[in-house]
């Protein structure tokens, strides 16, 4: 199969097409022939090295993807060659403690998609079935793949941990990212009032378009200020991040008395010093929220399904123009996710 093999860590011009052997279903796994394939910002930090989990080389990289099954390994029930399908990138045991709590996305025993095994930047992938699910025939792969994780991290943040309930406020940084735009659709459904803040005020129509009530710039607005005069001097009831560093900090400063946290990512800085006095004397929660599970997976592909999420698309390349879409990932100019055709 073409797949974007990786022989070495490095920049992006180390995303080169090549060939690689055709993955084979072994026991209880499907292989899917991929249609689409998303790129996430964990992805550059696999491809320079420092995710955290070595690769060995050849490695083929990809966290997120979605398409037909394509032939099913023994003792694989409840799936057929032509399934639109789409696995969950935390690859769930299926029976630690967690899992059978319905917990797979902290599951004890897991490895995730592309960087324990091979993604998804190829024709084709292997997966054990347990971590599939299916996708509505009213969404496209496209959308599938732009929209799940972000929505159902959103969701997960916001709703299951950030417990947020109708008539809120919410303040959702980064209105430009993916799960940024995903979080900004997710509070808005949930009813909620949005605060959302970008680097840049280009992209202040786009994060209205979306649903934001308004719109701040953290380059130039102080957030903490700006929230609490936008809110009566309460501050926001739930705060969603996904950049940590400074845009944390604001979190704290603009949360409401009894407010909620959720932090979803730390690119912009993960070793930050926080005022543990400010922390409990406004009794602010702070959640960690990495991925959702795959009911919540479920879930919002069926709200796609019925036209109440939108996925918010930068642009799709080709499978070999991977190299070019990390350099586009990386300068932070574009506006919703990238994908990869394979
Ligand atoms: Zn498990």
């Amino acid at each position: 199969m073409k797949a974007i093999v990786l022989r070495a860590y490095g920049g992006p011009s180390e995303l080169r097409l090549d060939e690689a052997p055709d993955p084979v279903a072994g026991a209880g796994e499907v292989v899917l022939r991929l249609r689409t394939t998303g790129l996430n910002h964990c992805d550059t930090d696999v491809r320079r090295g420092v995710f955290g989990v070595a690769q060995s080389f050849p490695h083929v990289m990809g966290v997120d993807g979605a398409g037909v099954v394509e032939s099913i390994g023994p003792g694989v029930t409840g799936f057929s060659a032509g399934d639109r399908v789409m696995p969950h990138f935390m690859l769930s045991c299926g029976v630690c403690r967690n899992c059978q709590r319905g917990q797979d996305n902290i599951c004890l025993d897991a490895g995730v998609l592309g960087v324990t095994t091979w993604g998804t930047y190829a024709e084709r992938v292997k997966v054990r079935a347990n971590v599939l699910v299916r996708i509505p025939e009213a969404v496209s792969f496209d959308d599938a793949v732009a929209g799940t994780v972000p929505f159902a991290t959103a969701w997960e943040g916001l709703v299951v941990m950030g417990q947020l309930r109708v008539g809120e406020t919410v303040l959702v940084n980064a209105a430009g990212s993916g799960i940024g735009s995903a979080a900004i659709q997710i509070a808005k459904l949930a009813g909620a009032r949005v605060i959302a803040t970008t680097g840049s005020k280009a992209k202040f129509a786009q994060a209205r378009a979306l649903g934001a009530d308004e719109v701040l710039d953290y380059t130039t607005d102080d957030i903490p200020a700006a929230v609490m005069a936008l809110t009566g001097g309460y501050g926001a009831d739930v705060c969603f991040d996904m950049v940590g560093g400074d845009r944390l900090i604001d979190c704290i400063g603009a949360v409401a008395q009894g407010g909620r946290i959720a932090s979803v990512g730390a690119h912009g800085g993960e070793k930050i010093e926080i005022d543990f006095i400010e922390l409990f004397r406004k009794h602010i929660t702070l959640h960690g929220c990495g991925r959702s599970t795959k009911a919540i997976y479920a879930d919002v592909l069926g709200l796609m399904a019925a036209g109440k999420l939108k996925p918010v698309i930068h642009k799709a390349f080709d499978l070999k123009d991977a190299g070019e879409a990390h350099a586009l990932m990386e300068s932070r100019a574009f506006f919703g996710r990238m994908l990869l055709h394979p």
